[in-house]
């Protein structure tokens, strides 16, 4: 998994790693000025469009904003461009540095070798292959197992840059502390291209890049950090159901990833398009369906529920007590399919029967067809 910079730079002030300080913003506050006028800028400001491609600033991604209006000008300009097919919809506004030098530096796993590299240049800012090409001389590599001792780390960066010691002691200081990162977070590379020296003597990382490998746990906390997620998904995750937000206003709920697929497909056939995909799994009592429920029908675009059971392990008489439990506690009105069929039907259904006391817009039907075909024309 690729990171975006500004995780990148999260974990660079966690580790020690000198950074900029930035503030990021979201597509939703484009035209909150309210908002974009509250913010405390210290012009001149970098604007600095997050997407998971590199050269940005190439592709027009990065801008100087010198004043407010040119602030707006540059947000609106970011917020509706496309860089290599992805559209930016988050920017770093990031301090702004008075560049005396750029490096490259990073480590990185290398696959044929099995080991971990440490890579240098005083050539930073670019393309670090295009430095590789023209002058690979000024590109230092240092292979190691996973422990390696300070001064091989020096003695790699004054191979190639030896002209400021003070600054060598800070980009020593940085990689070393770069190593820990990649190391405890399993790193594939990590990488800062630039390293600046700044006008005033000091050394920062201006930009970052992390890929951390999908086998690791480490992911998974930044999946629930990913703000294209939902709020819905978000909370789905939390409480543990496996839920997907789509586009279309047929709230769906299953028992089975398969079953509930072949509904959405059904709804489709039928023209009709589906909210989500939720699945109870196998087995789930009253309260997971209760849950379910509760958590389709927070997306406001749902019109229509259509709740298609098939039990086997899990008993039509615990779903229809979830059902039940949903519609007392808040008085849903839309109009709502129901198929229960498998283990407990008769029981689930009497059960249900008092269910046309809480919505009189309540359907039953026995086939998923039915169902979907019902549904839809709830809807029309
Ligand atoms: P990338 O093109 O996606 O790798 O984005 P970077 O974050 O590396 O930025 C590209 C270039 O923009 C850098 O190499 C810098 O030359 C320039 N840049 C970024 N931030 C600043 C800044 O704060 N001050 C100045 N002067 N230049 C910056
Ligand atoms: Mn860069």
């Amino acid at each position: 998994m690729n990171l975006y910079e500004y995780q990148g730079k999260k974990l660079f002030e966690k580790y020690g790693i000198p950074t900029t300080k930035g503030i990021l913003i979201d597509k939703t506050v484009e035209n909150d000025y309210v908002y974009l006028n509250q913010l405390n800028l210290n012009f001149p400001v970098v604007l600095k469009s997050q997407v998971k491609v590199g050269g940005r600033g190439k592709a027009g991604g990065i801008k100087v904003a010198h004043n407010k209006d040119e602030f707006i000008k540059y947000l609106k300009q970011l917020f509706n461009l496309t860089i290599k097919g992805v559209k930016v919809n988050k920017i770093l506004i990031d301090e702004h540095v008075d560049i005396e030098k750029e490096f490259y530096l990073s480590f990185i796993i290398d696959r044929s070798k099995n080991q971990i590299v440490f890579i240098f240049s005083p050539l930073g800012g670019v393309d670090i292959e295009e430095v590789a090409q023209n002058e690979p001389d000024k590109i230092s590599k240092l292979f190691f197992d996973y422990e390696v001792f300070d001064f091989q780390i020096r003695d790699s960066i004054l191979r190639v840059y030896g002209k400021r010691l003070d600054v060598v002691k800070q980009i020593e200081a940085i990689a070393l502390r770069l190593l820990n990162l990649f190391r405890e977070n399993d790193c594939i590379l990590a990488e800062i291209n630039p390293l600046v020296l700044t006008k005033d003597g000091k050394v920062l990382a201006l930009d970052s890049k992390i890929i951390i490998d999908d086998n690791s746990e480490i992911v998974d906390q930044y999946e629930e950090d990913d703000e294209e997620i939902s709020e819905i998904e978000r909370e789905a995750k939390i409480k543990n159901l496996a839920y997907v937000e789509l586009d279309g206003d047929i709230g769906i709920i299953g028992n089975g990833a398969g079953l509930v697929m072949t509904t959405m497909d059904l709804v489709s056939l039928y023209k009709g398009k589906a909210a989500n995909f939720l699945d109870v799994g196998g087995g789930a009592r009253a309260d997971k369906v209760k849950e379910s429920i509760e958590l389709v029908l927070k997306n406001p675009k749902v019109k229509a529920l259509f709740i298609n059971i098939f039990g086997g392990i899990t008993r039509c008489d615990e779903v229809a007590k979830g059902i039940i439990q949903a519609f007392e506690q808040k008085k849903y009105s839309l109009p709502l399919v129901i198929r229960l069929e498998g283990t407990n039907k008769e029981e689930g259904r009497e059960i249900l029967n008092k269910l046309k006391e809480l919505n009189n817009n309540v359907f039953f039907v026995d086939t998923a067809e039915e169902g979907a075909n019902k549904v839809v024309s709830l809807l029309n």
